[in-house]
């Protein structure tokens, strides 16, 4: 569903993506995880038209992003990294907006928007003006808004930055729950937890390049299965075990206490990188 060959993209003289290639098929969920200023948004721009490739192709269902740039931008939906909703519009207005700028006609629009309010659970506050929303109520009616159209491919970039625990769950069960009505998903995330709940593969991205693509399970499978964090000077020694029995007998053997705690995708991207997501 989505193929990208030999991507690269450079800001004058900063190379921001140097040489992507990826492969994502239909129906999969897929996590592009990495640290600030990795190259995660810039890939999702390219791929979503607002940005140009310097380098290489891509393609979303077939269709090259700048060939055929028109059909590309009809296979997907995006929902951005910062809410740019019409704060000033009801959640309605919002989303009729959006379906007139895909040219759907007033009642498949009607009937599309009720469907998406009832889906992302908005349907109480149709008449609500957008600044009137919590956070998460915003977030997901740019979720809903991004649907309109019934895209194959979903872009969510950052989906859940900047919300509590909580409400970050009930995004994570509504982005599952389009994954299960068949959409492609490609999310773009610094949150381990996400990638690691989410995803069905994951790439380590890392100043512009993948430096790892697999399931979290394969890529957290280097490192052991536990982990005991020693306070090391201003720093945090971690020490990998394959069993939780041999991690046990290590911590009864120190002075000093430490948490036993299951290795995650962060201890895979330090071992590959040198660097933490966060
Ligand atoms: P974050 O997690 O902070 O959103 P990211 O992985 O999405 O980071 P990008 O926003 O894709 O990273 O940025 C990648 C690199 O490209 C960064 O070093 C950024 O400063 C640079 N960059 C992005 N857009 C531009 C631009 N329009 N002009 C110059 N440099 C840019």
């Amino acid at each position: 569903m989505i193929r990208i060959e030999d991507l690269y993209k450079s800001y004058n003289n900063f190379h921001a993506l140097k040489g992507i290639n990826l492969h994502i098929a239909k129906g999969e969920l897929f996590a592009y995880l990495g640290p600030n200023g990795a190259g995660k948004t810039t890939t999702i721009r390219i791929l979503t038209g607002l940005a140009r490739l310097t380098s290489g192709n891509a393609y979303l269902n077939g269709f090259h992003i700048e060939q055929e740039k028109r059909k590309a931008k009809e296979q997907s939906g995006v929902v951005p990294q910062l809410i740019n909703l019409d704060q000033e519009l009801t959640v309605f207005e919002n989303l009729d907006i959006h379906g007139r700028l895909f040219q759907m006609r007033a009642k498949e629009r009607g009937k599309k928007i009720h469907k998406l309010l009832g889906y992302v659970e908005l349907d109480q506050r149709k008449d609500n003006l957008v600044k009137q929303l919590s956070g998460g109520m915003k977030r997901r009616l740019v979720i809903a808004r991004a649907l309109i159209h019934s895209p194959r491919i979903l872009f969510l970039d950052e989906p859940t930055v900047g919300l509590d625990a909580n409400i970050r769950r009930r995004i994570w069960a509504l982005i599952k729950k389009i994954q299960q009505s068949g959409t492609t998903i490609f999310l773009t995330t610094h949150y381990i937890e996400e990638a690691e709940f989410l995803a069905e593969r994951v790439a380590f991205l890392n100043e512009g390049r993948i430096v790892a693509i697999d399931t979290p399970q394969r890529l957290m499978s280097g490192q052991g299965t536990w982990a005991i964090d020693r306070v090391d000077d201003d720093d945090i020694k971690t020490v990998y075990f394959k069993a939780r029995e041999e991690a046990k007998q290590f911590i009864a053997m120190q002075q000093e206490s430490f948490t036993l705690r299951r290795v995650n995708l962060e201890d895979a991207f330090l071992a590959l990188t040198g660097k933490k997501v966060k």
